[in-house]
C-alpha cells in the first residue's frame, strides 16, 4: 500500500468518523500527531505498521468464534479459521514452536491462559485419569472441592518486581498472586545479574509447580537452557513470559541458550513491543500442553477478536521477513549506543549496561527520584517512564530509576548517532534539574525544578532530531 492510498483511506474513514462522534475523529487524529511529535522512549511500545493497523479495522470483528481453529461453537466461523490458522502458522514457524495459540487479548491475558493450562496439565488431567472421570463435570461434589483445594496449593516462583519482573508473575496485586504462593528471586547485589545458584537453591527448597523467567525491567539477557535445568531438577514447569523481548527471539538477536522457545514448556508474550504487531497476546508451548493452551477462551478468554488475530497473522509475516531481522539487531545495538552514551556521561546504569532493548537509569546521583526525572523530561519532551530498581530507597511509587527502551524510535530509523545525541539531550535535562524543597526544607520527592530554559531548548532540539525521521512519512493527515 502506498502512503498516498493510505492518507486517502484515513482522510475517509475520519470524516466518517467524525460526522457520528467529532470527539473520536479529533483523538485519533491527535494521537497521530502527538506520537510523531514525541521523543517516544518508552521500553513496552513501537510503531505498528499502517498495513498491521489497517488489518484491524474491519468485520472480523463481527463475528463469535468461541473455540479452535476447525472445532467452533459457533457456525460460519471459515474465514476466522483462516486467519486464526494463518497467525498460529507464522508464529510457529518464526519461532521453531511446537504448538501457538493466537487468540490472547493481551500480554496478562497470555499469562493467565499459560497457567491455567499448566494447572490443568499438571494437576487437573492427573486427577480426572486417577479418579477414572472424563471432565470436571464427572467429579463428586468432595472430589472437586478437592481439586479446588489443590489448585490452591500450588506455588510459583517469579523475578521480584524491583529486579524487573512483573505483576503477573506470582504478585499480589494480580490474579496470580491469589492463585498461588509466590517466592521471587532477585539479582545479585554486587552485578545486578540473575544469581542462577541462588535461584537453584531457593527452587530446591520452595518446590514451585511453576518457574516464571522474564522482565519487564531487566537490562541482560537470561541464559533459558539454565533455568530449564534448574526448573527440571524440582519438577517444576518452565514458563517464559517474553512480553517484552519477543521481537529479538523474533529478529534472531537471542539464539542458543538465551532463545527461550526451544527451552521453556509455555512460552507466552504481547504481540505489540518488541515485536511490533497488534495490541495483543500469543501463547506457544510444547505438544504436551497444547490441548490445555487451545482451552484458554472459554476458560479464561472472552471470544477471540478476529479482526486483531487477522493482524497478528500480517505482523507476524512482517517479522519473518529478513527486514525485522535487521530491525532487531538495531534495536539492541542502539540500545548499547544508548547505554554508552549514557555511561560516557557519568550516568549510573543498573548492571552497568544493556545486552538487550532496554536500559534501567539510576537517578540518585542527580539527586532525584524516578518521578522527578520522568516528568522533568517529559517537560522536556522525551517520554520514559519511572521504574523501581533493584533494593529500591524509595519504594515502587517515587522509585529511584528511569526506565527507557529503544524498540519505538529503531522503527522510526534512528540509529547509533541518534541514541547518543538522546543520551545527551537526557543528561542535558536530569543535570539542569533540582527537588523542590517541601515546605519543611527537605528535598521533596515529587517536585522538581528546571533551570530556566533547559526544558524548552530540549524540547526544539528533539523535534528537531525527529524531523529527519518522520513517522509513517508521506502519510499526510
Ligand atoms: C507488558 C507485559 C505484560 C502485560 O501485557 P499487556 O498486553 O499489557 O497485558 C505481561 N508480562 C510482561 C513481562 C510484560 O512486560
Amino acid at each position: 500500500m502506498t502512503f498516498a492510498k493510505a492518507s486517502e483511506i484515513y482522510t475517509d474513514i475520519l470524516a466518517q468518523i467524525a460526522t457520528v462522534e467529532p470527539r473520536v475523529a479529533g483523538a485519533i487524529s491527535q494521537e497521530l500527531a502527538d506520537q510523531r511529535a514525541s521523543l517516544k522512549l518508552i521500553a513496552s511500545e513501537n510503531y505498528a505498521s499502517l498495513t498491521t493497523l489497517l488489518t484491524m479495522g474491519n468485520w472480523l470483528s463481527d463475528k463469535y468464534a468461541e473455540g479452535t481453529v476447525g472445532h467452533r461453537f459457533y457456525a460460519g466461523c471459515q474465514n476466522i479459521d483462516v486467519v486464526e490458522s494463518v497467525a498460529e502458522e507464522h508464529a510457529r514457524e518464526l519461532f521453531g514452536a511446537e504448538h501457538a495459540y493466537a487468540q490472547p487479548h493481551s500480554g496478562i491475558d497470555a499469562n493467565l491462559v499459560a497457567y491455567w493450562a499448566i494447572l490443568q496439565h499438571r494437576i487437573e488431567s492427573p486427577t480426572l485419569e486417577r479418579l477414572g472421570a472424563k471432565t470436571v463435570n464427572d467429579l463428586s461434589e468432595q472430589d472437586w472441592e478437592d481439586l479446588r483445594r489443590e489448585f490452591n496449593k500450588q506455588r510459583v516462583m517469579g523475578m521480584s518486581l524491583d529486579a524487573g519482573g512483573h505483576l503477573t508473575h506470582g504478585f499480589r496485586p494480580n490474579i496470580s498472586g491469589k492463585m498461588f504462593q509466590q517466592h521471587s528471586y532477585g539479582t545479585d547485589p554486587a552485578t545486578g545479574l540473575i544469581d542462577y545458584a541462588a535461584l537453584e537453591r531457593d527452587a530446591k527448597e520452595f518446590k514451585p509447580l511453576i518457574i516464571v523467567a522474564g522482565y519487564s525491567a531487566y537490562p541482560r539477557r537470561v541464559n533459558f537452557a539454565k533455568m530449564k535445568e534448574i526448573a527440571d531438577s524440582v519438577g517444576a514447569t518452565l514458563f517464559v513470559d517474553m512480553a517484552h523481548f519477543a521481537g529479538l527471539v523474533a529478529g534472531k538477536v537471542f539464539t542458543g541458550e538465551e532463545d527461550p522457545v526451544p527451552y521453556a514448556d509455555v512460552v507466552a508474550t504481547t504481540t505489540h513491543k518488541s515485536l511490533r504487531g497488534p495490541r495483543g497476546g500469543l501463547v506457544m508451548c510444547k505438544h504436551e500442553y497444547a490441548d490445555a493452551v487451545d482451552k484458554g477462551c472459554p476458560m479464561v478468554l472472552g471470544g477471540p477478536l478476529g479482526h486483531v488475530m487477522a493482524a497478528k497473522a500480517v505482523a507476524l509475516a512482517e517479522a519473518r521477513q529478513e527486514s525485522f531481522r535487521v530491525y532487531a539487531q538495531n534495536v539492541a545495538d542502539n540500545a548499547k549506543a544508548l547505554a554508552e552514551g549514557l555511561m560516557r556521561r557519568g550516568v549510573n546504569l543498573v548492571t552497568g549496561g544493556t545486552d538487550n532493548h532496554l536500559c534501567l537509569l539510576d537517578v540518585q546521583s542527580f539527586g532525584l527520584t524516578g518521578r522527578q526525572a520522568e516528568s522533568a523530561l517529559l517537560d522536556s519532551g522525551i517520554v520514559t517512564n519511572r521504574n523501581s530498581i533493584p533494593r529500591d530507597p524509595n519504594g515502587a511509587w517515587y522509585t529511584s530509576g528511569v526506565r527507557i527502551g529503544t524498540p519505538a524510535l529503531t522503527s522510526r530509523g534512528f540509529g547509533v548517532d541518534e541514541f547518543d545525541r538522546v543520551a545527551e539531550l537526557i543528561v542535558q535535562v536530569l543535570s539542569a534539574t533540582t527537588p523542590a524543597p517541601t515546605s519543611s526544607g527537605a528535598p521533596g520527592k515529587a517536585k522538581y525544578v528546571i533551570a530556566d530554559g533547559v526544558a524548552d531548548r530540549t524540547k526544539a532540539e528533539c523535534a528537531e532530531l525527529l524531523d529527519g525521521f518522520p513517522l509513517y512519512p508521506g502519510l499526510t493527515l
